[in-house]
C-alpha cells in the first residue's frame, strides 16, 4: 500500500460527453513515479497539459472543471475516483475534448477497464496528507467538517424534498468499505433541470443511460435504483474523486451534509492548508517508528 502505483498499459476509452453530447476518445497511460495524474488536451495546439491538482479547478457548477490557460476539462470527479480506488497516483489522461466521458454516469466502467489493464507498483513510496486540525465549513445549507484521523472516513448525508430521496447516508471507511459499495452509484438530476440545461446548450449527452432522472414523483430510469440509498453513495463518490485532487491521499475523517462540488473544492483548500504532507517510509513503517515530515504546506 505505501509504493506509489500507475496503469500497467494504455487504456483506450470511447464515450460522449455529458455536454457536449459529442463522442469523446481518451487514452490512459502509465507515467513515472511524482508525476501525478496529468489531463492532456490533444486536440489543442501544443497538447496543453492539466495537473488534476486542486490549484487548477476552475468551475465547480455541476461537475469539476479543471482549467490552465486555454485548455479546460470537465467531469474529472469520476474518473479521479476509480483512480482513487485502484490507488493510482501517476497516468497521464489523453482526451481530444474538453470533457471526459460520461460513461454511465458513475465509475465503475471505468475502474474495471483500469483493473482489467493492471496496476503496476512503482519504486518510490507515497506521501499521505494528515490534518493536523478539526476545519470547517458552512454554505449556506451545505457544510462539511474534517477532524484529524489515521485513515480516511467519509460520511455523505443528503437531503432533498422528494419522495425518492428524502434523508439518507453513506459512510465510507478506507480499508473496510469496498469500491462496489458505492463505484456504480449515478449521478442524478432533476428532469426540469435537465431541460433547462440542454436549452442552454449543456447536458446535450444527459440521458437516461448516464444519470438517475426524478420527476416530481419519482425516478424515470426504467430499471430504478442500483442501491436504495444511490444518491448518497454517489455524493461519496463525488467527494473521493474531487479530494483526490489533494495530489496525494489524505487521512481525516470528513462528515459532508448536502454538499457539492464547490464546497468540495473549499473545504480541501481548509484541509490542504492545515495537513502536512509526510512520506511512508516501508522500512520505518515495519520498525513501526515515527512518520518523517517532509512538507508542511498547501499544494
Ligand atoms: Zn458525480
Amino acid at each position: 500500500m505505501l509504493a506509489q502505483r500507475t496503469v500497467k498499459d494504455i487504456v483506450v476509452w470511447k464515450g460522449i460527453g455529458l455536454h457536449s453530447g459529442r463522442q469523446v476518445t481518451m487514452r490512459i497511460l502509465p507515467l513515472p513515479p511524482h508525476s501525478g495524474i496529468r489531463f492532456v488536451r490533444t486536440d489543442l495546439p501544443g497538447s496543453p497539459e492539466v495537473p488534476a491538482l486542486a490549484d487548477y479547478v476552475v468551475n465547480t457548477r455541476l461537475a469539476t472543471t479543471l482549467g490552465k490557460a486555454q485548455a479546460v476539462i470537465s467531469t474529472v470527479e469520476h474518473l479521479m475516483c476509480a483512480f482513487f480506488g485502484l490507488g493510482i497516483d501517476n497516468a497521464r489522461v489523453e482526451l481530444d475534448a474538453a470533457e471526459v466521458p460520461i460513461s454511465d454516469g458513475s465509475s465503475m466502467e471505468f475502474y474495471r477497464a483500469l483493473q482489467e489493464i493492471g496496476v503496476e507498483y512503482q519504486a518510490a513510496s507515497r506521501k499521505v496528507w494528515q490534518l493536523q486540525k478539526r476545519v470547517e465549513l458552512k454554505m449556506g445549507e451545505k457544510w462539511g467538517i474534517a477532524e484529524p484521523s489515521s485513515l480516511l472516513d467519509i460520511s455523505a448525508s443528503v437531503e432533498f424534498d422528494h419522495s425518492a430521496i428524502g434523508y439518507q447516508s453513506f459512510r465510507y471507511l478506507h480499508g473496510q468499505t469496498r469500491f462496489e459499495e458505492f463505484g456504480s452509484a449515478r449521478t442524478f438530476g432533476f428532469l426540469k433541470e435537465v431541460e433547462a440545461l440542454k436549452k442552454m446548450g449543456l447536458a446535450r449527452g444527459g440521458s437516461l443511460d448516464n444519470a438517475v432522472v426524478l420527476d416530481d414523483s419519482g425516478v424515470l430510469n426504467p430499471g430504478g435504483l442500483r442501491y436504495e440509498n444511490e444518491f448518497a453513495r454517489h455524493k461519496v463518490l463525488d467527494a473521493l474523486g474531487d479530494f483526490a485532487l489533494a495530489g496525494h491521499p489524505i487521512q481525516a475523517r470528513i462528515q459532508l451534509h448536502r454538499s457539492g462540488h464547490d464546497l468540495h473544492r473549499a473545504l480541501l483548500g481548509e484541509i490542504l492548508a492545515a495537513s502536512v504532507l509526510v512520506e511512508l517510509e516501508p522500512r520505518s513503517v515495519a520498525q513501526r517508528t515515527p512518520l518523517r515530515r517532509v512538507r508542511a504546506a498547501a499544494i
